[in-house]
Formats: structure tokens, C-alpha cells, sequence
């Protein structure tokens, strides 16, 4: 089982940061975004020590991680040609900044329709896609399951697949599974992720599935919130996302916890709760008192 979280890459060390924090949590993959996740500020790739940071990780046995496009990449806006414009220019960038790197897995919230309608933000996404999407592109793109809030595409798996059919160089796509936003879809997580999955199934096979985030939610199935809860803590609970960790399907894709910082052990302030929850998660049996 590949199993991490998403970590920071910031300070003089960039990335060869970001290993070494995935190692302190005892992780064996993880997730980074290449600069804040709110803005479109980065460095240049040389800038990033990249070659110190794959070093560490052959010395680890790392293979694979995962990159995360930034949250105000939206390629469902129709509303405004500049944000659109932004998203195309910036996702380029970000495919050659991922392959530098030395993943293959750039996971893009699929984007948000403003108000001008599903249709018209399908239409999009389609559009931004198939402009940077190239047959000799060795990144894929993985778009990520949404929970649905405000006028966000991708909650439905039927969404994604009609982005699917739209693009052109879609063997490139893959698709992202987070927990909190299938349980927030709708989605009946808790106690029935088989049945999730045949559903998914109608529509893609479970090869397509590059990433998985593992996250329970402080919201009830179907709340349509997007508040992701730690591990075991949530209305999904532990038995249900340990269960997503033991498929054999899932043995070679990445497992990315984006849990919430909290107070551990008393603590003045927040800290990643990620080496506790994957112990535990390695462990299987949930542990109420895991923070105290
Ligand atoms: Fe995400
Ligand atoms: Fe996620
Ligand atoms: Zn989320």
C-alpha cells in the first residue's frame, strides 16, 4: 500500500522539504502543491532542488507522488475570459513543473460554472484540456471527485466521464477519489464503498483511479459542505476508510490524506496529525484517544 499525505514545499530546501516531511510521517508516497494553493506564484524549476529531492527519495524507495494543481485554477469559467485564460496558461506550466519533478499525476479540481450552467462549464473544462493536453505529454491529469459546493463540477462520476468523451487526447485522464467529497456528493461511503465503486465503474474502470484522498468529513452524506474531519473522527468513521486502504486495486496508487492540523497531546498549536493517522491506519484499528 502507497500511503501519505499532502506536505509542504516552501523555504530553501523546496522540495527535498517535502520528502523528508513525507518521511517523518513514516508515509511512503505523498502530495505537493508547487506553491501556495490559493494563488499562482512560483518558482522557477531550477529553484526547486529537485535532484537533492529524488535522491532522498531513491535512497527511500520512493517511486511515486502526486502533484496538486492550485484551487483557483478554474477552467469552468465562462464568465470571465481572464480567469479562463489564467487556468490554460498556468496548467501548461504546471504539467512541465509536475514532469520535473518526476511525477506523472497532476490531480485539477475540474473547475466551477459560475452560474452559467453545467453544460457551459463541461464545455470548458473541455476546451482548457484539450489545449494543453498534447500525445507527448507524460503527466496525466487527474480530475478530482467534488463535493459538490456552490456551482462546482465533478461531484457526479457521469460529469467527469462527459469531460471524458470531450477530450481528445483523453488517454491522459485519470480520475482522483477523495472521501470527504464522494461522502458529501452524496455518496454512501460509510457503509457501502463496493456499491460506490460499481458506480464508478459504469462509467470508467478502476484502473483510471491514479490517487485516492483519504479523508473523513465533518458532514453528513450528502451535505454538499466539503469539510474534511481527521481519520476516524468524521461521519465516516475508520472501519470504512481502512477498508478503502486493504483493496487490492489500490495497492499501487497513492493514498493521500488532507486531514486537518490539530492539537496533539495538549498542544498550543496545530499540528499535522499525519504520522499518527497513518500508524494507525497501518495498525487497522481505530484509536479514540489517538490525539490525546
Ligand atoms: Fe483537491
Ligand atoms: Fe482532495
Ligand atoms: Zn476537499
Amino acid at each position: 500500500m502507497l500511503l501519505g499525505s499532502h506536505v509542504g514545499m516552501s523555504g530553501k530546501e523546496m522540495m527535498l522539504g517535502s520528502v523528508k516531511e513525507a518521511l517523518s510521517y513514516g508515509a511512503n508516497t505523498f502530495m505537493l502543491y508547487t506553491g501556495a494553493p490559493q494563488n499562482t506564484r512560483r518558482k522557477e524549476i531550477s529553484e526547486l532542488n529537485i535532484p537533492a529531492a529524488q535522491e532522498l527519495m531513491k535512497e527511500n524507495a520512493i517511486t511515486k507522488f502526486v502533484v496538486h494543481a492550485p484551487y483557483i485554477i478554474n477552467l469552468a469559467n465562462t464568465v470571465s475570459a481572464e480567469t479562463y485564460d489564467l487556468a490554460v496558461t498556468f496548467l501548461r506550466k504546471e504539467i512541465e513543473r509536475a514532469e520535473a519533478m518526476g511525477s506523472d499525476i497532476l490531480v485539477l479540481h475540474p473547475g466551477a460554472h459560475v452560474g452559467a450552467g453545467e453544460d457551459a462549464g463541461i464545455a470548458s473544462i473541455v476546451k482548457g484540456l484539450n489545449e494543453v493536453l498534447t500525445p507527448e505529454c507524460k503527466v496525466h491529469i487527474a480530475l478530482e471527485t467534488m463535493a459538490g459546493k456552490g456551482s462546482e463540477i465533478g461531484s457526479k462520476f457521469e460529469e467527469l466521464s462527459r469531460i471524458y468523451d470531450g477530450v481528445r487526447w483523453n488517454d491522459k485522464l485519470r480520475i482522483c477519489l477523495d472521501t470527504c467529497h464522494l461522502n458529501d456528493s452524496g455518496f454512501d461511503v460509510k457503509s457501502d464503498f463496493e456499491g460506490v465503486l460499481k458506480q464508478f465503474e459504469r462509467y470508467f474502470s478502476l484502473n483510471q483511479i491514479a490517487c485516492i484522498h483519504l479523508n473523513d468529513s465533518k458532514n453528513d452524506q450528502g451535505a454538499a459542505k466539503d469539510r474534511h474531519e481527521n481519520i476516524g473522527f468524521g461521519t465516516i468513521g475508520f472501519d470504512a476508510l481502512y477498508g478503502v486502504t486493504r483493496i487490492q486495486e489500490f495497492d499501487n496508487t497513492p493514498i493521500i490524506l488532507e486531514t486537518p492540523y490539530r492539537e496533539i497531546g495538549g498542544s498550543a498549536d496545530k499540528l499535522a496529525p499525519y504520522k499518527l493517522e497513518i500508524a494507525m491506519l497501518k495498525d487497522g484499528r481505530f484509536n479514540p484517544n489517538l490525539f490525546d
